[in-house]
């Protein structure tokens, strides 16, 4: 089979690692993808979140039998309906399943109707009746923009003034472009968050082993957030009870619900909960798999991937079960300097070899690039250093190790990945 992945940051590394694993997969393409994804498969730059027609042409040209989409733009900008109009085969929700990121009104709408839990909100075409809601409910408040902003449309605001230059910013300044059309305000929950990951036909949930993120950029979670700098798996908070709470009163609801309104929602169904005495609540859904989380679960995924990935397609995704490691995982993002704001590029990566020789130990490429017989650093968020363990002080410590054996000018990273799940 010749498989094609739409991409190129650090989850589709992980998920393209994971595929050229199968004894189905012949050869993988990928556009762009980035220095590590390129030693597995033939890169071809090209501008995903632009014209559809490039992309479908390449699938057409190199008689790709099966193509997957990391990122949510392409999802929403209808890649997956287009690919079908050919009679292309592909794996992601259609653009108005996708709408369950791409709009947060939407997403929040459809929560309500299907009573499925999630934090109280207005939701506002006009700023100033915004400014009045947030005057009423008063602060700690949540102020989203509606559309897609790169991770970057929510603003958790403990001052009154900072919610209001909120508003003001998506919606008046047009920080996100359209993106800021809409705002919702949200109720600010607390508790512990956790990822829920999802394989879904659009009828039957096999969900993944449950993980975690790190948005903010400096530890013990200070700072502005970040796309995630990084991830354990499976989330400790994420009990037996609690999982089965998220299928029963989350994942199903919203599966079913997205079905009823003519949206069949087939792929990978991310929701991001927050978990408080046991009960979680939604905070988002994504259309895609998250990241860094994809670079913590996946590599304890023991089944193949593509057959899953195929039996969502098809529909049978019933005669599906999972297989994972006992042992945690951990990623560590190291990033660029300056990152989540101004970062330089460029900067040549020593001691990646030696990080990946090590036992239990991959390196995912996010924002890197091949520059003559060098790697040089090509984005913000620039490695995801995995490690597995046998619990999850050996998984933090195996990837430190990992990471010291990894040098470029300027690199940054979190040094309390995992801390949440160690205090446990
Ligand atoms: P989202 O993209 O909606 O998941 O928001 C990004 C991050 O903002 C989440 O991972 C949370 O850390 C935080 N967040 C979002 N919504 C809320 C909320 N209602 N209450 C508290 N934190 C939130």
């Amino acid at each position: 089979m010749r498989v094609l992945m739409i991409g190129g940051g650090g989850r589709e590394h992980t998920l393209i690692w994971k595929i050229a694993q199968s004894p189905l997969v012949e050869k993988i393409y990928c556009t762009p993808g980035n220095a590590g994804i390129g030693a597995l498969a033939e890169c071809e730059s090209m501008d995903v979140e632009g014209a559809l027609e490039p992309m479908s042409q390449f699938a057409i040209d190199n008689r790709i039998d099966l193509t997957l989409i990391g990122p949510e733009n392409p999802l929403a900008n209808g890649v997956v309906d287009h690919f079908e109009s050919l009679g292309l085969k592909v794996f992601g929700p259609s653009r108005v399943a996708a709408e369950i990121e791409a709009s947060k009104v939407f997403s929040k709408e459809l929560m309500n109707k299907y009573d499925i839990p999630t934090a109280k909100s207005g939701t506002f075409d006009d700023p100033q009746e915004a400014a009045a809601y947030i005057r009423e409910v008063g602060v700690p408040i949540v102020v989203k923009a509606d559309g897609l902003a790169k991770g970057k449309g929510v603003i958790i605001c403990h001052e009154l003034q900072e919610a209001l230059d909120a508003v003001d910013a998506i919606m008046v300044q047009k920080e996100f472009g359209d993106a800021g059309n809409r705002v919702l305000v949200e109720e600010y929950l607390v508790g512990e968050e956790a990822s829920f990951i999802a394989f879904t036909d659009g009828e039957t949930i096999v969900p993944m082993s449950s993980s975690q993120d790190h948005k903010p950029i400096y530890d013990g979670d200070r700072g502005p957030n970040t796309g995630g700098m990084g991830a354990y798996s499976p989330a400790p908070v994420v009990t037996d009870e609690v999982h089965d709470l998220i299928m029963e009163t989350v994942m199903k609801p919203t599966i079913k619900g997205m079905a009823a309104e003519g949206r069949l929602y087939k792929g990978v169904l991310y929701a991001g909960l927050m978990i408080a005495d046991g009960k979680p609540k939604v905070m988002e859904f994504n259309a895609r798999c998250g990241d860094p989380e994809t670079q913590a679960v996946i590599p304890r995924l023991k089944s193949d991937i593509v057959p899953v990935i195929q039996a969502c397609i098809d529909g049978t995704l019933n005669k599906v079960k999972l297989e994972w490691t006992e042992g945690p995982a951990v990623c560590v993002v190291m990033a660029s300097g300056g990152y989540p704001v101004e970062y330089e590029k460029g900067k040549v990566i020593s001691g990646l070899e030696d990080a990946n020789a090590m036992e239990n130990v991959t390196v995912f490429h996010a924002g890197t690039a091949k520059m003559g017989d060098d790697i040089v650093t090509n984005g913000g968020r620039v490695l995801g250093v995995t490690a597995l363990g046998n619990d999850i002080r050996d998984a933090i410590d195996t990837a430190y190790e990992a990471v010291k054996e990894i040098s470029f000018q300027k690199a940054y990273y979190r040094r309390d990945i995992g801390h949440r799940a160690l205090e446990r």
